[in-house]
């Protein structure tokens, strides 16, 4: 492992067909080997069954590896994201916590299919569940590919923006877990707590500052700096926000399959300086 901490490699955001990606766990930890990726986390949306393959996988190939999830959370009338690495996969209170989390998914389905049926577009839950690999992880996502199938839109950033996001016709809004509740699952699994893509979320400042207060008040430890999702604007932002509630900092491609994301494994902007690596806990 390279001493300059900072350099590393680091990529640690990544879905395989156990949610939402479209690369099976071994697949995807062998594309991040070959894309020159040091340091590796598997954070599948509220599972945690790919990372045994994945952890196989990545010894073989003698890539360092670090077991993640990525905890779907309500706060403040939002979704937001909560990634734990280092988890313990086999600790009890996760598994119960994400079992929970996870069962709502198919009565959103099952919803958002009547609303996407209403605007136009019947079939969608079969449409949706063929491309589920994990039919408890059934997402807005496996949505979007069918209806690129279907011709409703050219690709799947667009059928987001025309009819799975608050306001559109495929919309369904969900209460996730709690972010009191997220955080001490991955604490309590030895893990540590991140805020995901930070840049996604549509508050205003002061809402952001409450977030980041109360997840660092619950034991969070980091947010995400570095994300395909990120302006270099908003790299900026929350590289500042980093220093200014002392969180350490993550960087993350958040891939979710080759034809889809706009960043490869281990492409993602370097951390910028000044900022406290959250991998310095895995080297
Ligand atoms: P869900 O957990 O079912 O609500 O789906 C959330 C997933 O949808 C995220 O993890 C992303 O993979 C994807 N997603 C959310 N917003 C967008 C967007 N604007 N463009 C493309 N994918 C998105
Ligand atoms: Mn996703
Ligand atoms: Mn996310
Ligand atoms: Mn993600």
């Amino acid at each position: 492992m390279k001493l300059d901490l900072h350099r590393i490699n680091a990529d640690l955001h990544a879905h395989s067909t156990v949610s939402d990606g479209t690369m099976t766990p071994r697949a995807l930890v062998e594309r991040a080997h070959a894309q020159g990726v040091e340091l590796f986390a598997l954070t599948d949306h509220d599972e945690v069954a790919g990372l045994h393959e994945a952890a196989l996988a990545a010894a073989e190939l003698g890539l360092d590896f670090v077991p993640g999830v990525e905890i779907s959370v309500t706060w403040s009338g939002q979704t937001v994201h909560i990634v734990g690495i280092g988890i313990d996969a086999g600790n009890a209170a996760l598994i119960e916590g994400l079992a929970h989390v996870r069962s709502g998914r198919m009565r959103r389905a099952q919803a958002m299919a009547d609303a996407l049926a209403a605007a136009g577009h019947p079939g969608a839950l079969e449409g949706a569940l063929a491309y589920a690999g994990n039919v408890d992880l059934v997402s807005r996502t496996h949505f979007a590919r069918w209806l690129v199938e279907t011709g409703a839109c050219d690709d799947v950033r667009e059928v987001f923006t025309k009819y799975l996001v608050a306001g559109k016709p495929g919309y369904v809004p969900h209460q996730w877990a709690e972010l009191r509740q997220a955080v001490a699952w991955i604490a309590g699994a030895g893990g540590v707590a991140i805020v995901a893509h930070p840049g996604r979320y549509k508050f205003g400042d002061d809402e952001l500052r409450a977030l980041l207060a109360e997840f660092r008040d619950a034991g969070g430890l980091a947010v995400e700096v570095s994300t395909s999702n990120h302006t270099a604007q908003q790299t900026r932002k929350f590289a500042k926000l980093a220093r200014e509630f002392e969180l350490e900092a993550s960087r993350g491609s958040d891939f979710h399959s080759p034809n889809e994301s706009q960043v490869e494994l281990g492409r993602v902007q370097a951390l910028p300086d000044a900022l406290v690596p959250v991998w310095r806990r895995f080297v």
